[in-house]
Order: structure tokens, then sequence, then C-alpha cells
């Protein structure tokens, strides 16, 4: 096991989107999932697309 040796950067755990530090591949993964993955979410009722499904599920609240 070699949590702390050197040379271990190999895995990305900063966000190139926004330059946030995870500190976590998983973390960071989940992080750009949710916060900047092109997701095209379309509103059924009114046809505004959103980048992000939560930005969507904003949207949907008000918009009914
Ligand atoms: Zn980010
Ligand atoms: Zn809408």
């Amino acid at each position: 096991m070699r949590f702390f040796g050197h040379g271990q950067s190999q895995s990305e755990t900063k966000c190139k989107e926004c330059g946030t530090d995870l500190h976590d591949p998983e973390r960071l993964r989940k992080h750009h999932e949710k916060a900047h993955k092109k997701l095209n979410e379309k509103c059924r009722l009114c046809g505004t697309v959103f980048n992000s499904l939560d930005e969507l599920r904003k949207h949907k609240k008000k918009c009914k």
C-alpha cells in the first residue's frame, strides 16, 4: 500500500471546468456529472434547453 507515495498524482482530482479540487477521482467524477455534464435536458412544457439536470429540475418547479 502506497497511499502517500510520490508520483501517485496520475489520477485527476481537479475539475478542468471550474478548477475545484475534489481531492478524490470518484468525487471529481460525480462533481463533473452534476455540475458540468452537458445533458441538453429539454423542458417538455416550454421547450427550454438546460445544460444541467439540476437547472431543469429547478425550472420544472416554476414551469407548470
Ligand atoms: Zn467543476
Ligand atoms: Zn418549461
